[in-house]
Protein backbone atom coordinates (compact mmCIF):
# COMPACT_ATOMS: atom_id res chain seq x y z
CA UNK A 1 0.00 0.00 0.00
CA UNK A 2 1.32 3.48 -0.96
CA UNK A 3 1.70 5.68 1.32
CA UNK A 4 1.40 9.81 0.86
CA UNK A 5 4.94 10.43 0.46
CA UNK A 6 5.25 7.51 -2.44
CA UNK A 7 2.40 8.56 -4.35
CA UNK A 8 4.35 12.50 -3.73
CA UNK A 9 7.46 11.16 -5.38
CA UNK A 10 5.36 9.22 -7.91
CA UNK A 11 3.45 12.55 -8.89
CA UNK A 12 6.83 15.40 -9.26
CA UNK A 13 8.45 12.21 -11.14
CA UNK A 14 5.73 12.60 -13.66
CA UNK A 15 5.27 16.42 -13.22
CA UNK A 16 9.23 16.74 -13.75
CA UNK A 17 8.88 14.13 -17.57
CA UNK A 18 5.27 15.52 -18.86
CA UNK A 19 4.13 19.44 -17.54
CA UNK A 20 4.73 21.77 -20.31
CA UNK A 21 4.66 19.23 -22.53
CA UNK A 22 2.52 18.83 -25.30
CA UNK A 23 1.28 14.86 -25.64
CA UNK A 24 2.01 13.22 -28.90
CA UNK A 25 0.08 9.87 -27.93
CA UNK A 26 -2.07 8.51 -25.03
CA UNK A 27 -3.37 5.27 -24.96
CA UNK A 28 -5.80 4.01 -22.84
CA UNK A 29 -5.96 0.60 -22.34
CA UNK A 30 -9.49 0.64 -20.59
CA UNK A 31 -12.51 -0.21 -22.36
CA UNK A 32 -14.37 3.13 -20.99
CA UNK A 33 -11.58 5.32 -22.64
CA UNK A 34 -10.63 3.25 -25.37
CA UNK A 35 -11.40 5.90 -27.86
CA UNK A 36 -10.26 8.77 -26.26
CA UNK A 37 -6.79 10.41 -27.72
CA UNK A 38 -5.08 13.39 -25.49
CA UNK A 39 -2.83 14.55 -28.42
CA UNK A 40 -1.78 17.81 -29.14
CA UNK A 41 -2.52 18.67 -25.39
CA UNK A 42 0.11 20.23 -23.34
CA UNK A 43 0.23 18.53 -19.71
CA UNK A 44 -0.26 21.49 -17.28
CA UNK A 45 0.66 19.69 -14.06
CA UNK A 46 1.03 16.25 -11.88
CA UNK A 47 -0.43 16.83 -8.29
CA UNK A 48 -0.80 14.58 -5.69
CA UNK A 49 -3.96 14.15 -3.35
CA UNK A 50 -4.22 12.37 -0.34
CA UNK A 51 -2.88 8.79 -2.33
CA UNK A 52 -4.18 10.11 -5.55
CA UNK A 53 -2.85 11.45 -8.61
CA UNK A 54 -4.33 14.32 -10.61
CA UNK A 55 -2.79 14.88 -14.39
CA UNK A 56 -3.83 17.90 -15.56
CA UNK A 57 -3.95 18.09 -19.32
CA UNK A 58 -4.53 21.36 -21.78
CA UNK A 59 -8.81 21.88 -22.40
CA UNK A 60 -9.79 21.35 -18.72
CA UNK A 61 -9.05 17.70 -18.68
CA UNK A 62 -7.64 15.91 -15.56
CA UNK A 63 -6.58 12.00 -15.71
CA UNK A 64 -7.14 10.80 -12.02
CA UNK A 65 -5.52 7.82 -10.92
CA UNK A 66 -4.81 5.66 -7.35
CA UNK A 67 -1.84 2.95 -6.84
CA UNK A 68 -3.47 0.97 -4.54
CA UNK A 69 -1.63 -1.87 -3.22
CA UNK A 70 0.66 -2.29 -6.26
CA UNK A 71 -0.29 0.17 -9.01
CA UNK A 72 2.75 2.42 -10.49
CA UNK A 73 3.31 5.01 -12.61
CA UNK A 74 6.90 4.50 -14.60
CA UNK A 75 8.59 6.76 -17.28
CA UNK A 76 10.74 6.39 -19.57
CA UNK A 77 13.52 7.85 -22.17
CA UNK A 78 13.20 6.97 -26.09
CA UNK A 79 14.16 3.76 -26.85
CA UNK A 80 14.11 2.42 -23.58
CA UNK A 81 12.65 -1.02 -22.36
CA UNK A 82 9.55 -0.50 -20.55
CA UNK A 83 10.14 -2.28 -17.32
CA UNK A 84 7.10 -1.97 -15.07
CA UNK A 85 5.37 -5.38 -15.78
CA UNK A 86 3.76 -7.43 -18.72
CA UNK A 87 2.30 -5.59 -21.52
CA UNK A 88 -0.88 -6.64 -20.44
CA UNK A 89 -0.85 -4.99 -16.41
CA UNK A 90 -0.66 -1.60 -19.00
CA UNK A 91 -3.48 0.82 -17.93
CA UNK A 92 -2.14 3.84 -19.75
CA UNK A 93 0.19 5.88 -22.07
CA UNK A 94 1.07 9.43 -22.22
CA UNK A 95 3.55 10.05 -24.26
CA UNK A 96 5.58 13.70 -25.54
CA UNK A 97 8.17 14.23 -27.89
CA UNK A 98 11.06 12.89 -25.31
CA UNK A 99 9.39 10.81 -22.07
CA UNK A 100 6.82 8.61 -21.82
CA UNK A 101 4.99 7.66 -18.74
CA UNK A 102 3.37 4.38 -18.36
CA UNK A 103 0.51 3.38 -15.62
CA UNK A 104 0.50 -0.47 -14.34
CA UNK A 105 -2.16 -2.11 -12.67
CA UNK A 106 -3.83 1.32 -11.52
CA UNK A 107 -6.50 -0.20 -10.07
CA UNK A 108 -8.42 3.64 -10.03
CA UNK A 109 -8.06 5.60 -13.92
CA UNK A 110 -10.66 7.73 -15.12
CA UNK A 111 -10.88 10.82 -17.00
CA UNK A 112 -12.14 14.03 -15.14
CA UNK A 113 -13.30 17.40 -15.98
CA UNK A 114 -11.09 19.59 -13.94
CA UNK A 115 -13.65 21.51 -12.68
CA UNK A 116 -15.29 17.78 -11.64
CA UNK A 117 -12.13 16.41 -9.29
CA UNK A 118 -13.54 17.10 -6.18
CA UNK A 119 -16.05 13.96 -7.52
CA UNK A 120 -12.50 12.19 -7.33
CA UNK A 121 -10.95 13.73 -4.08
CA UNK A 122 -13.62 15.55 -2.47
CA UNK A 123 -14.02 12.73 0.34
CA UNK A 124 -10.08 13.33 1.69
CA UNK A 125 -9.76 14.98 4.82
CA UNK A 126 -6.53 17.34 5.13
CA UNK A 127 -3.38 16.42 3.29
CA UNK A 128 -0.35 15.69 4.97
CA UNK A 129 1.58 16.86 2.27
CA UNK A 130 -0.45 19.16 0.40
CA UNK A 131 -1.13 23.25 0.29
CA UNK A 132 -4.22 22.37 2.57
CA UNK A 133 -2.83 20.71 5.35
CA UNK A 134 -4.65 21.64 9.09
CA UNK A 135 -3.85 19.81 11.92
CA UNK A 136 -6.71 21.01 13.59
CA UNK A 137 -9.16 19.96 11.26
CA UNK A 138 -7.66 16.60 10.91
CA UNK A 139 -7.56 15.85 14.78
CA UNK A 140 -11.23 16.90 14.99
CA UNK A 141 -11.99 14.30 12.34
CA UNK A 142 -10.15 11.78 14.17
CA UNK A 143 -11.57 12.12 17.10
CA UNK A 144 -15.09 12.09 15.61
CA UNK A 145 -15.87 8.31 16.21
CA UNK A 146 -14.49 7.91 19.48
CA UNK A 147 -14.93 4.52 19.70
CA UNK A 148 -13.20 3.95 16.43
CA UNK A 149 -9.31 2.20 16.76
CA UNK A 150 -6.57 4.41 16.43
CA UNK A 151 -5.07 2.25 13.42
CA UNK A 152 -8.64 2.29 11.76
CA UNK A 153 -8.83 6.10 12.07
CA UNK A 154 -5.67 6.89 10.69
CA UNK A 155 -6.31 4.76 7.73
CA UNK A 156 -9.29 6.52 6.64
CA UNK A 157 -8.30 9.31 4.13
CA UNK A 158 -11.47 11.03 5.14
CA UNK A 159 -10.04 11.80 8.10
CA UNK A 160 -6.39 13.22 6.88
CA UNK A 161 -5.11 12.35 3.56
CA UNK A 162 -1.20 10.23 3.08
CA UNK A 163 -1.10 7.67 6.26
CA UNK A 164 -0.73 4.35 4.89
CA UNK A 165 -0.59 1.09 7.00
CA UNK A 166 3.46 1.21 7.35
CA UNK A 167 2.87 5.25 9.16
CA UNK A 168 0.04 3.52 10.97
CA UNK A 169 2.48 1.41 12.67
CA UNK A 170 5.29 3.26 13.47
CA UNK A 171 2.98 6.53 14.10
CA UNK A 172 1.24 4.69 17.16
CA UNK A 173 4.28 3.14 18.64
CA UNK A 174 6.04 6.93 18.49
CA UNK A 175 2.48 7.62 20.80
CA UNK A 176 3.25 4.80 22.30
CA UNK A 177 -0.29 3.19 22.26
CA UNK A 178 -1.70 0.41 20.71
CA UNK A 179 -3.46 0.45 17.23
CA UNK A 180 -6.05 -1.03 18.91
CA UNK A 181 -6.91 1.97 21.19
CA UNK A 182 -10.38 3.87 20.72
CA UNK A 183 -9.01 7.33 19.82
CA UNK A 184 -11.75 9.03 22.04
CA UNK A 185 -9.17 7.29 24.96
CA UNK A 186 -5.50 8.41 23.42
CA UNK A 187 -4.48 10.90 26.29
CA UNK A 188 -4.62 14.51 25.26
CA UNK A 189 -1.13 15.21 25.01
CA UNK A 190 -0.41 12.86 22.70
CA UNK A 191 -3.64 13.48 20.51
CA UNK A 192 -1.95 17.14 20.90
CA UNK A 193 1.08 15.52 19.06
CA UNK A 194 -0.45 13.93 16.46
CA UNK A 195 -1.08 15.81 13.40
CA UNK A 196 2.10 17.46 13.54
CA UNK A 197 4.36 14.02 14.02
CA UNK A 198 2.40 12.36 11.06
CA UNK A 199 2.97 15.65 9.06
CA UNK A 200 6.77 15.49 10.32
CA UNK A 201 7.12 12.11 9.49
CA UNK A 202 5.43 11.99 5.63
CA UNK A 203 7.60 15.41 5.00
CA UNK A 204 11.04 14.06 6.09
CA UNK A 205 10.53 10.52 4.11
CA UNK A 206 9.26 13.10 0.95
CA UNK A 207 12.14 12.90 -1.26
CA UNK A 208 13.84 9.97 0.67
CA UNK A 209 14.16 6.56 -1.74
CA UNK A 210 13.82 4.89 2.00
CA UNK A 211 11.67 5.45 4.71
CA UNK A 212 13.01 5.73 7.66
CA UNK A 213 10.97 7.11 11.22
CA UNK A 214 13.92 6.32 13.84
CA UNK A 215 16.65 8.22 13.22
CA UNK A 216 18.79 5.23 14.32
CA UNK A 217 21.51 4.10 12.48
CA UNK A 218 20.77 0.67 10.62
CA UNK A 219 16.74 0.58 11.94
CA UNK A 220 14.46 2.19 9.76
CA UNK A 221 11.31 1.52 11.08
CA UNK A 222 10.56 0.77 14.86
CA UNK A 223 8.12 -1.31 14.43
CA UNK A 224 6.50 -1.90 11.10
CA UNK A 225 7.74 -5.68 9.59
CA UNK A 226 9.51 -6.60 12.30
CA UNK A 227 7.98 -9.31 13.89
CA UNK A 228 9.00 -11.02 15.79
CA UNK A 229 12.83 -9.40 16.28
CA UNK A 230 13.01 -7.28 19.04
CA UNK A 231 11.78 -3.93 19.74
CA UNK A 232 14.81 -1.49 19.01
CA UNK A 233 14.03 -0.02 22.47
CA UNK A 234 13.17 -2.58 25.20
CA UNK A 235 14.12 -5.47 23.57
CA UNK A 236 10.46 -7.60 23.72
CA UNK A 237 9.63 -9.36 20.45
CA UNK A 238 7.15 -7.28 18.14
CA UNK A 239 3.87 -8.62 17.36
CA UNK A 240 2.15 -8.61 14.33
CA UNK A 241 -1.86 -9.60 13.62
CA UNK A 242 -4.84 -8.36 11.26
CA UNK A 243 -6.34 -5.27 11.62
CA UNK A 244 -9.43 -3.87 9.64
CA UNK A 245 -13.05 -4.32 8.63
CA UNK A 246 -12.51 -7.64 7.14
CA UNK A 247 -12.38 -7.01 3.63
CA UNK A 248 -9.19 -4.67 4.10
CA UNK A 249 -7.37 -6.18 6.91
CA UNK A 250 -3.67 -4.93 7.27
CA UNK A 251 -1.09 -6.52 8.76
CA UNK A 252 -0.35 -4.48 12.29
CA UNK A 253 2.76 -4.33 13.71
CA UNK A 254 3.37 -3.18 17.77
CA UNK A 255 5.41 -3.35 20.78
CA UNK A 256 3.31 -4.66 24.08
CA UNK A 257 5.72 -3.28 26.73
CA UNK A 258 6.01 0.37 24.55
CA UNK A 259 2.59 0.19 23.31
CA UNK A 260 0.09 -0.21 26.60
CA UNK A 261 -3.94 -0.71 25.46
CA UNK A 262 -5.99 -3.11 24.23
CA UNK A 263 -4.56 -5.78 21.21
CA UNK A 264 -5.70 -8.87 20.50
CA UNK A 265 -4.30 -11.85 21.98
CA UNK A 266 -2.11 -14.55 20.42
CA UNK A 267 -3.76 -17.06 19.09
CA UNK A 268 -7.12 -15.23 20.11
CA UNK A 269 -9.71 -14.63 17.86
CA UNK A 270 -8.99 -12.54 14.46
CA UNK A 271 -7.81 -9.07 15.56
CA UNK A 272 -10.39 -7.73 13.17
CA UNK A 273 -13.31 -8.41 15.98
CA UNK A 274 -11.59 -6.30 18.22
CA UNK A 275 -12.70 -3.67 16.61
CA UNK A 276 -14.84 -1.38 18.60
CA UNK A 277 -15.68 -1.86 22.49
CA UNK A 278 -19.14 -3.32 23.41
CA UNK A 279 -22.03 -0.59 22.59
CA UNK A 280 -19.06 1.43 20.66
ZN1 LIG B 1 9.30 -1.90 23.05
Amino acid sequence: MPEGDTVWQAARRLHDALAGKVLTRSDFRVPRYATVDLAGRTVLEVAPRGKHLLTRVEGGLTVHSHLRMDGSWKVFAPGQRWSGGPAHQIRVVLATADRTAVGYRLPVLELLRTADEQRAVGHLGPDLLGPDWDPARALDNLRADPARPLGEALLDQRNLAGVGNVYKCELCFLLGVTPWLPVGELPADRAARLPALAHKLLEANRDRPVRRTTGLRGHDLFVYGRAPRPCLRCRTSVRVADQGDGSRERPTYWCPTCQPGPAPRPGGPSASRIRRRPGG
